[in-house]
């Protein structure tokens, strides 16, 4: 499969790999959004979240508190934004499931997520009975 984190596993291609186990493995995001971006993946190729093995995302999230502790430590981060995208329409561009940990220094930097409040156009009611029917 031409898989580009496939191929950082796999020793293919050369990556900045900061943990490795028999799981999962993480590494700089080449981007660097803000110093210390990683990416958590799996050793196994999943599409995206909603694909992956329940252990293997699990494992993952305990590597995540992990590595998000040490570039706390380490890089001196004030925070962190940990988030994974789910196909294009959310900004997914490579289609192996990865956990982005991106520490934070300042409200400042290059990542923007804002939640644009809703709720005066919408029905509540409407919403919640789609879901749960
Ligand atoms: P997505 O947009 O799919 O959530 O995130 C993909 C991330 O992978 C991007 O932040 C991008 O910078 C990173 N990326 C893409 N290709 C490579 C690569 O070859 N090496 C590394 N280290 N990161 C990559
Ligand atoms: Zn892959």
């Amino acid at each position: 499969m031409d898989c580009i984190f496939c191929k950082i596993i796999n020793k293919e291609i050369p990556g900045k790999i900061v943990y490795e186990d028999d799981v999962c493995l993480a590494f700089l995001d080449l981007s660097q959004v803000t110093d210390g971006h990683t990416l958590i993946v799996p050793k196994s190729h999943f599409d995206n979240l909603l694909e992956a093995d329940d252990e293997v995302i699990a494992h993952m999230l305990k590597v995540a508190k992990k590595l998000g502790n040490q570039l706390v430590e380490k890089l001196n981060a004030k925070g962190m934004n940990v988030l994974t995208n789910i196909n294009e329409t959310a900004g997914q561009t490579v289609k192996h499931f990865h956990i982005h940990l991106i520490p934070r220094y300042n409200e400042k930097e290059g990542i923007q997520i804002t939640f644009e409040d809703r709720s005066s156009q919408v029905s509540l009611d409407e919403i919640y009975d789609k879901i749960m029917k």
